[in-house]
């Protein structure tokens, strides 16, 4: 089954999981850094966040995930954080972003919705594809 990305955002699990996640990564006009990580589904439909291990200023190193699963939990949604409000920095999804999401050959999963990219005020998501849409305000989700 595909969830809507608003209903996985909306699970308490999950946003419990991008707060913490978006006060790690340190929000201001400079000094803050990516964090991110995989909401995975069980079979029994619960949902639960992996976070990525820490990477350099801007780059995130990924573990690897076998056919868009991770411990036997399907990938449902992946997402990351920019924390940096200055004007030298994109709130929204770079070409970079994009790119990565749309040829991530392990992404590919049926139930997989994209990656949410949550900055100060929006919360995006770059589609399989390496579409972007915003689907909310960073208030309601990261407090
Ligand atoms: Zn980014």
């Amino acid at each position: 089954m595909i969830q809507h990305p608003i209903l996985i955002l909306n699970d308490p699990a999950v946003r419990a999981a991008l707060k913490q996640a978006w006060q790690e990564s340190k929000p201001g006009v400079s000094g803050g850094h990516e964090e991110g990580g995989f909401i995975l589904r069980d079979t029994a439909g619960n949902l639960s966040v992996a976070r990525w291990p820490k990477g350099a200023q801007d780059t995130i190193i990924l573990p690897p995930r076998p056919n868009c699963r991770i411990g036997g939990k399907d990938i449902v949604a992946s997402f990351h954080t920019h924390p940096n409000t200055g004007s030298d920095y994109l709130q929204e999804p770079s070409e970079t972003d994009k790119r990565a999401i749309r040829d991530a050959p392990d992404l590919k999963g049926a139930f997989y919705v994209g990656e949410f990219v949550i900055s100060m005020d929006k919360v995006y998501l770059i589609t399989p594809n390496g579409q972007v849409s915003e689907i909310g305000n960073s208030r309601d989700i990261a407090g």
